[in-house]
């Protein structure tokens, strides 16, 4: 299938076709990721991404990355770097089309002088809680501000006065005129522009007024010559105001604004805001934690970008709000890593098992697989010797019929290496298993039996000898419920948080081999998952492994079900 025919069927790829035969844009396209530098990007913003620099690289065009900068209070340049790392690191280069909505303050000022000479803006002196009564409801209609008939000299003198920094921060603001009776009421005469002095990451004080969202918006894109100006549906209503904006002002270029579904996942929030909560109250270590939905968390937790973007293109373009499983991106994940990552053996809860029948002070060297899925991986060496770990979860004193894997007087075969047999179980005072006593037969090297005895159980299993150790970090989701936000505006989403989301493991035993992985590489611990070597907590000799995600994929056994 070509990336056309793939797409064929999301309508905004479909209208990008239809203006393409009509010329509507002189046959370009243009898209620009707008976010604003207010938190880091998360797993919704990936959609846009892919979207818009997916859709600009079809078609030949150009996606812009565009910081939407107005709203100095909340903005940072640690914002700004991060969601570039972000943007990169998934796969897409924006080039010289780096812009900055604050590039424009200039540019926004010199347009809303023009509204206000054509009697289309105006400088309110109401209250900020006078306006929002004066705005009316759903259901009424607003009414008209005693300052809308101000002229249009008292108007700009205001307005240049408000610039000048003359007066008090919410002593006025800029309104557009246009109709306080609308059935919209992004129409009754919205805010275009407020005092505020506050120090802007990038203009410093050279602003105390500083223009709204709306206003910027829609300007920003006509001076870039953006073609199709693509936005989640929250932004419906609010396009009969971009329209306006550009119509009144003639701008040069009028570009198209489309709306889309944005990405909601269950088992997490996708706000800024409420990302910023969980942050700023420590319920997660920061904005990159590897439970967060941030881009860096999911980078930290080991998720690949090919995967993400894997995912974005199959839960595709839709009109109307949806919730995806989170089951979904685990298992686009687990499907790259699998054809991508080296298998290894570790044990993060160990038992100790003595080998009795083996020489004391030797070892021996086993060949091992590294991916069954790629022969190119090649293989590597795996040392053996007297003293191994297994995972406890793998021995049961009492084991039942079906336990297939190691119990007193039961036979199991050790990946790669030998069938070992169980013959004593060594106990601390407190009644603990603290060693096992085993024999292991070596006519099974390599894991085979000559005589073709069959085993059920092969378990994974280090040398302690040459084990390095590790901390390694479980993960389970951040929330207990599968929408965090069902209980209503006023609940307190951070009740639903997962007590139980890590469980660190401090000590655990790693092949000699793991110790080459490089940070924020990810690799197959057998039968345990797949886990990512962390990047910010290693320290040379004190490894850190974060588990990406289980072996287990939900998504396709649901998907095999139908
Ligand atoms: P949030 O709702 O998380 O606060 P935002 O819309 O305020 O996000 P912006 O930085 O303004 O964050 O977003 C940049 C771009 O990403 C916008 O075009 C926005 O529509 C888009 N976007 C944000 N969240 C999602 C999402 N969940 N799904 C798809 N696109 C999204
Ligand atoms: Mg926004």
């Amino acid at each position: 299938m070509s990336d056309d025919e793939k797409h064929s069927k999301d309508f905004i790829r479909s209208i990008i076709d239809d203006d393409g035969r009509s010329g509507k844009h002189g046959g370009r396209v243009a898209t620009r990721f707008p976010p604003e530098p207010n938190g880091y990007l998360h797993i919704g913003h990936a959609k846009s991404i892919c979207l818009n620099f997916g859709v600009a690289s079809e078609y030949g065009g150009k996606c812009h990355l565009r910081f939407d900068d107005t709203n100095p209070a909340k903005e940072d340049t640690e914002f700004v770097d991060s969601i570039k790392r972000d943007v990169r690191w998934l796969g897409f280069e924006w080039g010289e089309n780096e812009f900055f909505a604050s590039d424009y303050f200039e540019l926004l000022y010199a347009y809303a002088e023009r509204l206000i000479e054509k009697g289309k803006a105006y400088v309110d002196s109401l209250s900020a809680e006078e306006i929002r009564e004066y705005r009316g409801t759903l259901t009424e209609p607003g009414k008209n501000s005693p300052h809308r008939d101000r002229s249009v000299e008292e108007n700009l003198d205001l307005f240049r006065r408000m610039r000048a920094g003359e007066f008090e921060d919410g002593t006025h603001v800029l309104r557009a005129k246009i109709d306080m009776a609308s059935g919209n009421i992004n129409m009754r005469d919205p805010t275009l522009y407020r005092i505020r002095r506050v120090t802007h990451h990038r203009t410093g004080d050279k602003w105390c007024i500083y223009p709204m969202y709306d206003y910027t918006h829609c300007l920003s894109d006509a001076e870039e010559k953006i073609t199709h100006s693509l936005c989640t549906l929250e932004f419906e209503d609010h396009r009969p105001l971009y329209n306006w904006v550009l119509d009144e002002l003639e701008t040069p270029s009028h570009p198209q604004q489309i709306e889309f579904a944005r990405l909601n996942l269950n088992y997490t929030v996708l706000s800024k805001r409420k990302l910023l909560r969980l942050v700023a109250e420590k319920h997660v270590d920061g904005w990159t934690d590897p439970r967060m939905p941030t881009i860096a968390g999911l980078r930290r937790r080991g998720y690949p970008p090919e995967a993400i973007r894997a995912f974005c293109e199959r839960i595709g373009i839709a009109k109307r709000d949806s919730t995806v499983d989170v089951a979904m991106l685990e298992h686009a994940v687990r499907e790259h890593l699998n054809s991508v990552s080296n298998r290894y053996m570790a044990v993060i809860d160990p038992l100790r098992v003595v080998i009795d029948n083996y020489p004391e002070g030797e070892s021996d060297e086993l060949d091992a697989v590294n991916n069954p899925e790629d022969p190119g991986a090649g293989s590597r060496k795996v040392p053996f010797s007297k003293v191994l770990y297994i995972e406890r979860e793998d021995f049961r004193e009492d084991a039942p019929r079906k336990f297939f894997r190691l119990a007193p007087g039961r036979e199991v075969r050790l990946r790669y290496a030998y069938f070992i047999t169980c013959n004593e179980v060594i106990k601390d005072d407190a009644g603990e298993i603290v060693e096992l006593r085993c024999t292991y037969d070596p006519a099974t090297r390599g894991g085979d039996s000559p005589d073709g005895r069959k085993v059920k159980g092969t378990l994974h299993w280090v040398s302690a000898e040459h084990a390095v150790e590790a901390e390694v970090r479980l993960y389970d989701r951040l929330f207990e419920v599968e929408n965090p936000e069902a209980a209503g505006k006023d609940a307190d989403f951070t009740e639903t948080i997962n007590p139980n989301s890590l469980e660190v493991r401090p000590r655990c035993f790693l092949e000699p081999a793991l110790a080459g992985v490089k940070p924020g590489e990810t690799v197959q611990f057998e039968r345990l998952g797949y886990f990512c070597a962390d990047e910010v907590d290693a320290k040379p000799g004190a490894l850190v492994f974060n588990r990406t995600v289980t072996l287990r994929d939900a998504w396709a056994r649901m998907e095999k079900k139908g």
